[in-house]
């Protein structure tokens, strides 16, 4: 095994040839936060494997129930026919863990991708029962990212997920995200913002009509999309005009779910009660593929009530309820619980926001900082006053200089993206400051 033999793997997101030439930093060890690469560089893992190992590498308990699992029984389907007991168990958990936002049902899937088409297909199905056939469009946000499969990615607003694969999905249609940085209206006061984007969705409703709309999916914090944070206003104006026309609001929590934020979820942010939620990646703190689509309270009468012919959920994977994923899910569901790790994430993203924004006072390339909890990004420019996005090289300089300070980051286009454990320490913000901060002043 070396760092050029990675050749037979196609990665995501990347040109076949690019990683021949670049090959992938191979890690073969994990211990609490640090990973160890193939060459022995042991560094701080401040994208959290990506965005998912909230607990860190080393969670005993966590290893306990997968190895406790497998041996009592590595597989079963959870097909309409039969169940497992950690399945069971584990829905209960995530209807109380997620009680507050309205939820009562889990469907469970394999990860973030098929938990959002899960939804997508789900709010569709919802319309059918109801006599309504014709609400079959979505409106999303630009910037939002929504996973790779056919409907995730029509509702992705990101032009780049897309252009490879269309024709996608027709009817679907995107407003502006309330993004100070970047926004059509050039507006920089987050409030007036959100009111502004929620009025682009009321202008998109009032042309596509609002009975042919199924759901409007959003990211109450946008993720991939750079870290966009909306006023804290804008999610319940969202819901307020979702409301009056009817609509489905999806609530895509893949990231920001199990605390990233300081919150349980994004919603709870701001107090919403989506009608769906998708959820994956931090569910077994990325120790075991999983995922699930929890439904709300009015969706879930609709379709138990109903006596129509389109009822029957004609959808489901094979790995649906996996037992050990479930297993895993519990033990990183409690840890996560006991270790009150949206309290840490909260605790620890004010400090880091204080050292990003020390690091944009201090170098000029920092166009913008963004943050939540444990979600930060970084924007670098070449100009402050055009924003003109830093190029790839320069990219490649700050998070290789990084590495040799001892931290990982993620880069995406022009953005520095972290999103450690939700147990690192003061030491460690400290620690991928001093990272960073060598990575800006190479560049
Ligand atoms: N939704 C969001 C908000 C995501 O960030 C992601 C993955 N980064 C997905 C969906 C897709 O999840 P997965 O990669 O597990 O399929």
């Amino acid at each position: 095994l070396t760092e050029t033999n990675a050749k037979p793997i196609w990665h995501p997101m990347a040109h076949p040839a690019e990683m021949r030439a670049n090959p992938p930093k191979v890690i073969m060890k994990g211990e609490g936060v640090m990973v160890t690469d193939i060459a022995g560089n042991t560094v701080l893992d401040a994208v959290g494997g990506l965005w998912n190992v909230n607990l860190g590498y080393s969670c005993d308990p966590i290893k306990k129930a997968i190895a406790d699992q497998l041996s009592a029984l590595p597989y079963y389907s959870g097909f309409r026919g039969t169940s497992t007991g950690p399945s069971i168990e584990l829905a209960h958990e995530l209807c109380e863990w997620f009680q507050g936002e309205g939820m009562v049902r889990t469907f469970f899937t394999s990860g973030g991708s098929d938990s959002v088409e899960t939804a997508l297909r789900l709010a569709r199905q919802y319309w059918k029962i109801r006599g309504q056939a014709d609400r079959t469009k979505f409106l999303a946000l630009k910037k939002g990212y929504h996973g790779t499969h056919f409907g995730g990615a029509s509702v992705n607003g990101n032009a780049n997920f897309r252009r490879n694969y269309e024709p996608l999905l027709p009817g679907v249609f995107h407003i502006p995200a309330p993004w100070t940085f970047r926004n059509p209206f050039d507006e920089t006061d987050p409030e007036r913002l959100a009111k502004l984007c929620a009025r682009a969705l009321e202008d998109e409703i009032a042309f596509q009509g609002g009975d042919t709309i199924a759901a409007f999916i959003m990211e109450p914090v946008l993720g991939a999309g750079g870290v966009i944070v909306p006023h804290e206003s804008f999610m319940p104006l969202v819901r307020e005009i979702c409301d009056r026309h009817e609509i489905l609001l999806i609530a895509d929590e893949v990231v920001t779910g199990f605390g990233r934020t300081g919150a349980w979820s994004g919603s709870r942010l701001s107090g919403v009660k989506p009608d769906f939620m998708t959820i994956a990646k931090a569910i077994t703190s990325g120790y075991f593929p999983l995922g699930a689509t929890l439904i709300g309270g009015k969706v879930a009468d609709v379709f138990e009530a109903d006596k129509t012919s389109f009822g029957a959920i004609g959808h489901g994977y094979t790995y649906s309820g996996h037992p050990v994923g479930c297993a895993a899910g519990l033990a990183a569901l409690a840890e996560t619980k006991r270790l009150r790790l949206n309290e840490n994430a909260a605790a620890r993203g004010i400090e880091l926001a204080a050292v990003l924004e020390g690091l944009k006072a201090k170098h000029a390339i920092v166009g913008d900082v963004r943050y939540k909890g444990l979600m930060a990004a970084l924007e670098l420019v070449s100009d402050r006053t055009t924003k003109k996005p830093t190029d790839k090289k320069t990219m490649a300089v700050v998070s290789e200089a990084a590495y040799e300070a001892g931290v990982m980051l993620r880069v995406s286009g022009n953005t520095v993206i972290l999103s450690p454990p939700l147990i690192i320490t003061a030491a460690d913000v400290t620690k991928i400051g001093e990272a960073l901060g060598a990575g800006l002043s190479k560049v």
